[in-house]
């Protein structure tokens, strides 16, 4: 009996997991042709991009999204929508994810910012594209979890913090493009600060029972800055002591 309970284990082990495997890798794939027609329809009407280029695309078909996600949620994973992550706060729908991702052109040197590393779906997405990518998180167990999750899957380039992404991190600035996953009534100065000349910051603006708009704006070399409203969205608030 004991013996057929270790072979049926091992059976499970190795017979299940490869399928299940491939199955999210199906369902992944599909979920990169919806947020491809879903950016068909948006740019339509948004100032956004009309193409996501080669290196987001590949990058969320690599990504496992089903890591990223509390197991109550795993088989919503590939879904074009965002999920609850537990904390009140939510893993964006992949769509926002590329396009705002899209909207940084990360380039294969250049070292980026994100605040609200919330499950580090984001995060991993940014350090397939950039050479390293630093996160910062203001709830502590989200950014601890976050963490470990990054570590075990090997994202060696990715460095997180728990604090109050409003104030950036100074230490390791400047960056090439800043990324803000919840939403703020104003761009952060020390995040203008801290962005390199000729680089972008990426932000939803706006409270969170009026309208957001996720908007992209551009430092030019002279520091002056340009903004440019892309599309209204809908995240959890930045929060913290600002
Ligand atoms: N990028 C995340 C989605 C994050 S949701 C992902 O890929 O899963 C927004 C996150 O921003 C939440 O986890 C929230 O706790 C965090 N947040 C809110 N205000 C913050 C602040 N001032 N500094 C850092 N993180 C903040």
């Amino acid at each position: 009996m004991k013996r057929l309970f270790a072979l049926s284990a091992l059976l499970m082990y190795c017979c299940v997991t490869p399928i299940q495997a491939v199955e999210f890798d199906v369902l992944r794939h599909q979920m990169v042709q919806e947020v491809l027609s879903d950016l068909a329809e948006t740019s339509k009407y948004s100032g956004g991009s009309s193409i996501f280029g080669p290196h987001v695309i590949a990058a969320l078909e690599k990504v496992e999204r089903h890591r990223f996600v509390p197991t109550s949620q795993v088989s919503s994973a590939y879904l074009n929508r965002p999920l609850p992550i537990g904390n009140g706060q939510t893993i964006s729908q992949p769509f926002i994810v590329a396009l705002m991702t899209e909207l940084m052109q990360v380039k294969d040197d250049d070292k980026v910012l994100e605040i609200g590393t919330g499950s580090g779906y984001q995060a991993a997405v940014l350090a397939e594209l950039a050479n390293s990518v630093y996160s910062i998180e203001i709830i502590k167990p989200l950014g601890e979890k976050a963490s470990e999750r990054l570590r075990s899957l090997g994202y060696q380039n990715v460095k997180t913090r728990v604090g109050d992404g409003y104030y950036g991190w100074q230490e390791a600035a400047p960056f090439d493009a800043i990324i803000v996953t919840a939403a703020a009534s104003h761009v952060p100065p020390p995040l203008i600060k801290q962005l390199k000349p000729g680089g972008r910051i990426v932000i939803p603006l706006g409270t969170q029972f009026m309208t957001q708009f996720l908007m992209l704006v551009e430092k030019m070399e002279d520091g002056s800055l340009t903004t440019r409203q892309i599309l209204p969205v809908r995240f959890v608030p930045l929060t913290g002591g600002h």
